[in-house]
């Protein structure tokens, strides 16, 4: 695996295994400088454990199991070091309870974190003064509501960056990038398993008349309508995305000839009927494309594509389906 295709979540697990490995070296060699072998060993296997993470992250990629394993040792020797070393050890809970944060969902982190915390309570009231003990157990446990505070923020601002980047604004229905990302996912479903996949392509007869009569921007309140009478005709099966200005593609999982022509003249005549604003008529042509066995996802938008053109050649507002492929034919002749 390249660097730079690499997930942000790895990079996360390298600094930190990194930084723990040098933080914690120079105590590794005073220990074993003051014949501390307990603690020797137990820095040593802090070091070594980072260092084989590291190498498993770099050479497989997975990030989630090493991100429970570099947890657990950040929250792990927080509770190990303070029972056998007492409250000096204290410092390094702040650090390890946010890491915690970066490396777990919000939920685990908190519930690792407020465990780890019960954990050390007892060192922590047993020497000093009761106001010390008050002090140290509420700095942390603000130090744990503000980092999960702020993960559940950050997670919260990740899922909506990651819906706005997939939706269309105009139409807000899928764009391109939805589009590429859904249909290679749905190319590894149909290689696996099988899936029938089958594409709309759907252009809108004469736009540009529309446009140049009423001007760009109401051209525009019409696309979106088309986008929402074409979404609503639709199940859960298939999904709209906007392929281009006044063009969509709808994909739809497992159905069969039959039934996408039955779901394309339905996606047809529901826009011919549908009102427009000032009293428009509007329809679409359509072409259908089934993904044949070894296709590939440009070969199968060409042909979907090419049957467009077709509908239009034929006059407009019609759905032509795309000759099956060689692969398609031969799978449908075959005996069930
Ligand atoms: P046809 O029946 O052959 O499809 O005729 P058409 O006029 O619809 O032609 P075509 O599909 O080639 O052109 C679409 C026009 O749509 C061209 C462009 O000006 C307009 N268009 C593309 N994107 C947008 C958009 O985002 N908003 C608006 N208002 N118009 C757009
Ligand atoms: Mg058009
Ligand atoms: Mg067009």
């Amino acid at each position: 695996m390249t660097l730079s295709k690499r997930d942000n979540a790895e990079y996360v697990i390298f600094v930190l295994c990194i930084m723990l490995a040098l933080a914690v070296t120079p105590f590794a060699v005073m220990r074993i400088l003051d014949s501390d072998w307990v603690m020797a060993a137990l820095d040593t296997s802090i070091i070594l454990s980072m260092g084989v993470l590291v190498g498993y992250v770099y050479k497989t990629g997975h990030h989630q199991l090493a991100s429970i394993l570099v947890a657990s040792v950040f929250v792990g020797a927080t509770i190990v070091t303070t029972h056998l070393q007492g409250i000096s050890q204290l410092p390094w809970a702040y650090p390890a309870f946010t890491v915690t944060f970066y490396l777990l969902s919000p939920m685990r982190a908190l519930a690792a974190t407020i465990a780890a915390l019960l954990a050390i309570v007892p060192i922590i009231t047993s020497e000093g003064a009761f106001i010390e003990h008050i002090k140290i157990i509420f700095s942390l446990a603000i130090n744990i509501i503000a980092a999960f505070s702020f993960a559940k923020l950050t997670q919260k601002h990740r899922k909506e960056l990651n819906q706005l980047m997939k939706i269309d604004p105009l139409t807000l229905t899928g764009n391109r990038r939805a589009m590429d990302m859904d249909v290679s996912r749905l190319l590894e479903e149909h290689n696996k398993y099988g899936t029938a996949l089958t594409a709309f392509m759907i252009d809108i007869d004469h736009f540009k008349t529309v446009n140049d009569t009423y001007g760009h921007l109401f051209g525009d309140g019409v696309i979106a309508q088309t986008a929402k009478v074409i979404a609503t005709h639709m199940r859960d099966n298939e999904r709209l995305y906007r392929y281009g200005g006044e063009e969509f593609l709808v994909v739809a999982r497992n159905i069969n000839e039959e039934d996408a022509s039955i779901l394309a003249e339905r996606l047809r005549k529901h826009v011919e009927v549908a009102p427009f604003e000032r009293d428009i008529h509007l329809t679409i042509s359509l072409g259908v494309a089934h993904l044949g066995a070894q296709e590939d996802v440009d070969d199968w938008l060409k042909r979907a594509d090419k049957a467009l053109y077709q509908a239009k050649d034929q006059g407009r507002n019609c759905v032509v389906l795309a000759p099956a492929t060689e692969a398609t034919a031969s799978a449908a002749a075959a005996p069930q």
